[in-house]
């Protein structure tokens, strides 16, 4: 096997192959264009198309596709040869720096939101430079930003460029306050840590609903579940490691940051968290991890589970967002220094996530809503559908000294004068560390737990950069004004601790009695995604995004239809889905049962037999299969009303009546499971799927 040093990026064209392959010329001014993100001119385009084609076709590359990210949440591309016809009927390997910069697909089928006209069912794909192209299946893709014609962004990756553009400005007034003048730009950065479940490929097949749905839609609780908490951390099962092997190697060639594989919580769950890099870069690569992981599993001969709840009453699978921000010159600005100085610019930015958090709590929990994570937030393995900081007891009380204005008592007595004292070293990773907390603080970063496993992270990281933003530009304000900068800067802190101390918990999250103080502090608790998206077109959160110019506002309330719609549409096909089962496999297999017991009773008895077992058995799967039926019904005449035209309202209907109805159904079914004998049960148990892989 190469060596990892050799293959890392090796399908990729990175910053060494560009400075092998361009002129030293067109190498700079790239380069130029890309950090300070201007468009590319028409002659360095060519060049720099040439040169990625021919390092691709090396590389055994016949096409490239414009790789962009819709809003389905999963990335699209549509494939073009490289060919171009010539004289005698021969070909050559062509293509330009056009070709490179903008793609022209038919979009039509990608949800818009209405934001696209029919009449122009084009949208375009702009190149974005400052994430590698790449080679995947023998086709050179081109990581690209996907727009209507009329230039609003339809995809994930615009307002994430936007978002952190906003942050890189707000970011960069605040350290020129602070008598910083050698950074250029800030960027956020994210390593994601990713949570699925690999199952066996056969029994995966016989399951129409993790088929379709991604998740389990019945299933009785087996005897042994995550009870014993031996599958955390547990030795690798052999087909697992030569998967992960696998997944590792090539996410290297693509020159992702693949770091660490576990075994997690629940049966058959696993993790693989990268090492961080910019917020766009591990966004791609998120999406490209997640790709692969299904791809290879197939492989492999098994299927992996990227949905939020794929078994119930087992653990569902999250996506824990780690985000900081650094400059180009390598400082973590959220990283406590050593000096005074470096001390209030971190409380600064300390300050500013924690205002952002809570007074931006609906944005945050939208970011995370969805059909899927609607199944995990509020249940007792993810963080609440309630927003909270943990920070962490020595940085909490380091706070809470500062809005009383007492001496902060820690290793040291200190008095906490902004700009004039040095905060006490805190360990980066204390072992209070607060495994419930939505948003925690882990000593140089903050980690956003909620994220569901399915989820594109740009959505939160849009909403975490802009919200911080936001803080940051109201900080700026008042900072450029002030005639005493320490004293401003100190009342700032002050102020903001006192007005936002109410977000910060360190306590508990899982508890009942946090959702009543939580309450008593006034926080918001949205359980369900129909509960919290209305809250995303408030006039207040439109402002917001316009005046960090990340999104429009027809562009905001075309992704709140597209969300809402969304919600519907899943719980549409789960209940379409689920009717089809129970009339397909659950019914007859229930009567075959039956037929059986009968013909035994049959051949068994002739007198009286009301109190042998066969007839009482009979009876009850007999009752139970009426109530199934009547259930089933209900169901069914649910789907066939008309959707409302009000997406919310429609939304509301799925949530509120077709969800409630399946989970009635859901309890018979997974009733009958536990009688019906094994050979006639149509479908695998929650058992053999989680037990599949040996
Ligand atoms: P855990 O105990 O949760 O596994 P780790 O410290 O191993 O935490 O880090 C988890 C993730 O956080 C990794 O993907 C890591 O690269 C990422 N991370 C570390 N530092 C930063 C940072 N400054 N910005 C963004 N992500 C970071
Ligand atoms: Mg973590």
């Amino acid at each position: 096997m190469a060596h990892v040093t050799e293959i890392f990026g090796s399908m990729t064209f990175n910053d060494e192959v560009m400075k092998q392959r361009l002129s030293k010329e067109v190498y700079k001014r790239l380069k130029h264009c890309t950090q300070n993100l201007q468009p590319i001119g028409v002659d360095i385009a060519d060049s720099v198309a040439n040169a990625m084609k021919n390092w691709a076709v090396e590389k055994g590359a016949t096409h490239f596709t414009h790789w962009f990210q819709p809003m389905t949440g999963i990335t699209a591309e549509k494939h073009d040869s490289f060919i171009s016809p010539i004289a005698n009927g021969k070909v050559i390997m062509e293509f330009s720096g056009k070709e490179l910069v903008r793609g022209e697909p038919d979009a039509s089928s990608f949800p818009s939101g209405g934001l696209r006209a029919t009449f122009e069912a084009r949208g375009y794909t702009a190149w974005d430079p400052t994430s590698y192209a790449f080679i995947k299946d023998d086709t050179l893709c081109i990581p690209t930003a996907f727009c209507s014609y009329s230039g609003e962004a339809l995809d994930k990756k615009t307002p994430l460029l936007r978002s952190m553009e906003a942050l890189d400005n707000q970011a960069l007034r605040i350290l020129k306050l602070f008598g910083t003048t050698n950074v250029n730009r800030v960027t956020t950065t994210v390593g994601p840590e990713q949570e699925y479940f690999l199952i066996d490929k056969k029994t995966y097949l016989q399951r129409p609903d993790l088929v379709a749905c991604g998740r389990t839609l019945f299933g009785a609780r087996p005897p042994k579940g995550q009870e014993l908490d031996d599958h955390y951390f547990g030795s690798l099962k052999g087909r697992v490691s030569e998967f992960m092997k696998e997944l590792d190697q090539e996410l290297w060639k693509l020159g992702v940051y693949a770091k660490t594989k576990h075994n997690e919580v629940a049966p058959a769950q696993h993790e693989l968290a990268p090492i961080f890099t910019s917020t766009n870069i591990a966004t791609d690569h998120n999406q490209i991890t997640m790709e692969l992981m299904q791809k290879i599993a197939n492989k492999h001969n098994m299927a992996c589970l990227l949905h939020e709840k794929p078994f119930a009453g087992i653990n569902g699978s999250g996506k824990h967002n780690n985000w900081s921000l650094s400059t180009d010159t390598g400082i973590n600005l959220l990283e406590p220094g050593d000096t005074p100085h470096e001390n209030a610019q971190f409380l600064l930015f300390l300050v500013a996530v924690i205002k952002a958090v809570d007074e931006h709590q609906d944005l945050l929990r939208i970011s995370v809503a969805n059909a899927g994570n609607d199944h995990r937030l509020g249940a007792n393995e993810a963080p609440p559908a309630i927003i909270s900081i943990f920070l962490g007891e020595e940085l909490e009380a380091i706070l809470k000294a500062i809005d009383n204005g007492d001496e902060y008592v820690g290793k040291e007595r200190i008095h906490m004068e902004i700009g004039a004292s040095v905060l006490p070293k805190f360990p980066k990773d204390t072992t209070d560390r607060n495994r419930t907390s939505p948003f925690a603080f882990t000593g140089n970063k903050f980690e956003f737990r909620m994220v569901g496993s399915t989820f594109s992270i740009s959505g939160p990281n849009v909403i975490l950069n802009t919200i911080v933003a936001e803080s940051l530009s109201q900080f700026a304000d008042e900072l450029e004004k002030a005639d005493d900068f320490n004293a401003t800067l100190s009342d700032i802190i002050k102020q903001e601790i006192a007005e936002h101390k109410r977000i910060i918990f360190n306590g508990n999250n899982y508890a009942d009695e946090w959702v009543a103080e939580a309450k008593a502090r006034g926080l918001l608790n949205l359980r369900t995604t129909v509960d919290a998206l209305p809250y995303y077109v408030k006039d207040e959160n439109i402002d917001l995004f316009t005046k960090h110019g990340v999104l429009s506002r027809p562009e905001m309330l075309a992704r709140y239809e597209i969300m809402l719609e969304e919600y519907a549409k899943t719980i549409r096909i789960e209940a379409l889905t689920f009717i089809d089962m129970v009339k397909k496999g659950i019914v007859p297999s229930t009567i075959s049962y039956e037929a059986e017991i009968a013909k035994v009773m049959r051949l068994k008895f002739k007198a009286d037999i009301s109190e042998k077992l066969e007839h009482r058995l009979l009876t009850k799967l007999s009752q139970l299969l009426d109530t199934l039926y009547d259930k089933l019904e209900v169901l069914e005449g649910s789907l066939l009303q008309e959707d409302s035209d009000n997406s919310l309202e429609n939304a509301k209907f799925y949530r509120e009546v077709v969800f409630s109805q399946m989970n009635e159904l859901r309890a018979v079914v997974d009733e009958l499971e536990t009688l019906v004998a094994d050979k006639y049960w149509e479908y695998p148990t929650y058992a053999e799927i989680l037990y599949s892989v040996i």
